[in-house]
């Protein structure tokens, strides 16, 4: 099997940039790991920046309808004490601020649109290695206990942070993750019912050795997400006498926010609590030295305090897209023009890389007791330097030019296929599938078409 993109990983940024591949015509094959819906660590915040983005991907007006609801205020508590501002509104309308929305319908929403785009899915299924060089790679997918080849003129690396990737040619050995550090991040998240949150506020915790987010989200359910420092959970975890780690975390969460005390007093525990990480903030962009495509977490992390995760995700798919569509014939050929990607590199650094550094600097006055102490006093007096901070870590502001109308520019034409002169749909080429292209399984959250009909045989 042969396509001109495979992607790896079908979460948020996965699913955008094969959305857009797939809309211009690009045979596109997304593997996903996980059979959708499936919960996943995050805070659901997604920021206000995204909406035209959305729309332009065709998921904004079902999201808008189960989203939970806007999200105008911001308080850091520590301790007994909490500051709250304004978080930052982007424009005047209706969407002008963010909303909670749960991973189990973003996701599914998302991958389900790229399907519709002409995208095929495998999923679950898992890319074990990628082999080859830009141009001509051969990833070797699991799914059922099964093995296949699938070769790919573009591979796309969506596949987040939080696990080690695929290795990458037949001799190597999968990437070594660093041993684990006392300094680790480690996630956690668990959702309630019945808290006392009051609606559009976002809680920001400050623990001693990490930070977390409270929210109420849509249905009346709050998540409560944070990142605490291996070596704090290891004790909490001595403490509480081998407590699974998410028990004790939540442990010290209850211990160091009086807020969250308060909010979760006559709380029910709605789904339990699970874990990923460690986390790696930082830019992991260019390159590997592999010449694969990075985006959303696989690109580069931001601290998760800001709650700007998502909105890279998105934005850096579409960033990407960008670059692979207008440079279409230097990228799907047999000898793909280096410069590509280190434009993308540099254009991907130029959007992302500040928000990284704010994000680090925030999360680490978060988990220091006495820069808490010291800060909380000075942003109460100026609560505006919150706003201003939020505003500058990018949660009102779209990194990538999302068109009014947003059209996909089509794919070249290749003289090496007989298709290449078809007349196209909306600018797209019209491609004949290989008829060995892997047929996606419907999964449980597609209650829509079936997938594997997404695309005519
Ligand atoms: C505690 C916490 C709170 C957060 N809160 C927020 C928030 O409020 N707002 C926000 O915007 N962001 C938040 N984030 C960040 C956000 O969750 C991530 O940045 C976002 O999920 C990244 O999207 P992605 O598509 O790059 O990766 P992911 O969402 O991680 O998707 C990657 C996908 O790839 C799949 N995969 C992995 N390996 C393979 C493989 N080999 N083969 C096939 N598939 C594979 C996985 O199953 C997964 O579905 C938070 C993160 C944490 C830890």
């Amino acid at each position: 099997m042969k396509v001109d993109a495979l992607v790896i990983g079908g979460g948020p940024a996965g699913a955008t940039c094969a959305l857009r591949l797939a809309r211009a015509g690009w045979s596109v094959a997304v593997v996903e790991r996980q059979a959708f819906p499936r919960r996943k660590v995050c805070g659901e915040c997604l920021a206000a920046s995204n909406w035209p983005l959305l729309d332009a991907l065709g998921v904004g007006a079902q999201l808008r309808e189960q989203a939970g609801p806007a999200l105008h205020e911001v308080v850091l508590a520590w301790e007994e004490d909490a500051v709250a501002a304004p978080l930052p509104a982007r424009g005047s309308g209706p969407d002008r601020f963010g909303r909670v929305i749960a991973r189990e319908v973003l996701d599914p929403l998302l991958l389900a649109a790229a399907v519709r785009a002409g995208a095929q899915v495998l999923q679950p299924a898992t890319v074990r290695a990628v082999r080859g060089a830009p141009g001509a790679f051969t990833c070797e997918v699991t799914q059922g206990g099964e093995s296949r080849h699938i070769d790919a003129r573009v591979v796309v690396a969506a596949h987040g942070s939080w696990q080690p990737g695929p290795t990458h040619d037949a001799g190597r050995a999968r990437r070594e993750r660093p041993p684990p550090r006392a300094r680790d991040l480690l996630a956690f998240k668990a959702t309630f019912r019945a808290t006392a949150l009051t609606p559009g506020r976002l809680w920001v915790l400050a623990l001693d050795g990490g930070y977390g987010g409270m929210v109420l989200g849509a249905d009346g359910i709050t998540t409560i997400a944070c990142c605490v420092r291996r070596d704090r959970v290891l004790a909490a975890r001595r403490f509480a006498d081998g407590l699974p780690a998410a028990e004790a975390v939540r442990g010290v969460v209850l211990d160091r926010c009086a807020s969250v005390r308060d909010a979760l007093a006559d709380a029910q525990l709605c789904s339990g609590w699970i874990s990923a990480g460690p986390l790696r903030p930082g830019v992991h962009l260019p390159y590997h030295g592999d010449g694969l495509w990075r985006v959303g977490n696989a690109a580069g992390e931001a601290h998760p305090i800001l709650g700007e995760g998502m909105s890279m995700a998105l934005q850096s798919a579409w960033l990407l897209a960008d670059h692979l569509l207008d440079n279409a014939s230097l990228v799907l050929c047999d000898a793909p023009d280096p410069a590509v990607s280190r434009a993308y590199a540099g254009a991907w650094r130029q959007r992302f890389a500040p928000r990284i550094g704010i994000a680090a600097t925030l999360a680490h006055m978060a988990m220091r007791p006495a820069l808490c102490e010291a800060a909380l006093p000075l942003l109460r007096l100026w609560p505006r330097t919150i706003t201003t901070l939020a505003r500058a870590g990018g949660k009102a502001h779209c990194a990538v030019t999302v068109p009014d109308a947003c059209r996909e520019p089509s794919m070249p034409p290749r003289t090496d296929d007989p298709a290449a002169t078809a007349p196209a749909r909306d600018g797209a080429r019209n491609r004949p599938l290989d008829a060995s292209l892997v047929r996606a399984e419907p999964t449980p959250a597609d209650t829509g078409a079936p997938l594997a009909a997404s695309r005519p045989p």
